[in-house]
């Protein structure tokens, strides 16, 4: 996209690129999936149901440009659940379908350096980016904590404890998050709707979120968001965005693996 002159992310035009691509897009209702792709030798047709609003199609048709460019000549049926999931046991070829959507829709180049200007990362700073790059929280997040170079971890929580979560690449692996958030975290009460999203990020104990007696001085910045409108509080679930206040956290997390 660089070498196009796409410098900036309103210039980021799928359609266009589908285009350039023999692929026709076409909007409509669609019964049992969220997008779909017929391709026959060199040309596809990609079909993207779009009630979903204007941020998720875009990323839908990010991932279906994925499929042509990753899993030619095939007819695929993607439903709302395999776009942008953030299941662990998702399949090879989705997930590289919604990495390659994530790749067209913020790419490094632009994304990165957008990234770093801030000084402290919280979703402050990610809805800042979601709506530059016109994506949703949920994804911006992702592409994040994909791409940040030190130290960010995204979890997600639901009534029922932890459901997901990602971290930076040089995230230490024996800091892991605890499957139940400490009772004085913001997720339980947007979980459980006692209180609204706080503007930035707040200076909590690291032990609301991680196991362990060597981590009780620690602290960490996190904030917590809805992942998305949800009226049924079974399915109602919230992410968190934690990096530490001081390098220590994560010597103190690497010293655990020495053990
Ligand atoms: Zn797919």
């Amino acid at each position: 996209m660089q070498r196009y002159g796409i410098v900036t992310p309103e210039q980021i035009d799928l359609e266009a690129l589908a285009w350039l691509l023999n692929a026709r897009v076409r909007y409509r209702p669609l019964d049992g999936c969220e997008a779909q792709i017929m391709g026959i030798r060199d040309r596809a047709i990609i079909t993207i149901d779009d009630r979903g609003g204007a941020e998720r199609a875009r990323f839908s048709l990010g991932h279906e440009i994925g499929h042509w460019q990753c899993h030619k000549n095939q007819n695929l049926h993607c439903s709302k659940e395999v776009i942008g999931s953030t299941r662990d046991a998702g399949s090879a070829k989705e997930w590289q379908a919604d990495t390659y959507s994530a790749g067209l829709l913020m790419p490094r180049y632009m994304f990165e350096p957008r990234a770093k200007s801030y000084d402290r990362p919280s979703f402050r700073s990610i809805s800042e980016l979601a709506s530059e790059f016109r994506i949703s929280r949920t994804a911006t997040a992702l592409r994040f904590v994909g791409t940040d170079p030190v130290y960010s971890i995204l979890i997600c929580y639901g009534p029922n404890g932890r459901n997901w979560f990602r971290k930076s690449r040089n995230w230490p692996s024996t800091l892991i998050p605890a499957r139940e958030v400490g009772a004085n975290s913001d997720v339980l009460g947007l979980l459980f709707e006692r209180c609204t999203e706080a503007r930035d990020a707040r200076r909590e104990p690291a032990s609301t979120y991680f196991n362990g007696n060597d981590l009780q001085d620690e602290e960490v910045f996190a904030h917590a968001v809805r992942t998305g409108a949800s009226d049924d509080p079974v399915g109602r679930s919230v992410m968190v965005l934690v990096v530490p206040v001081r390098s220590r956290l994560i010597e103190l997390a690497e010293r655990r693996s020495a053990w």
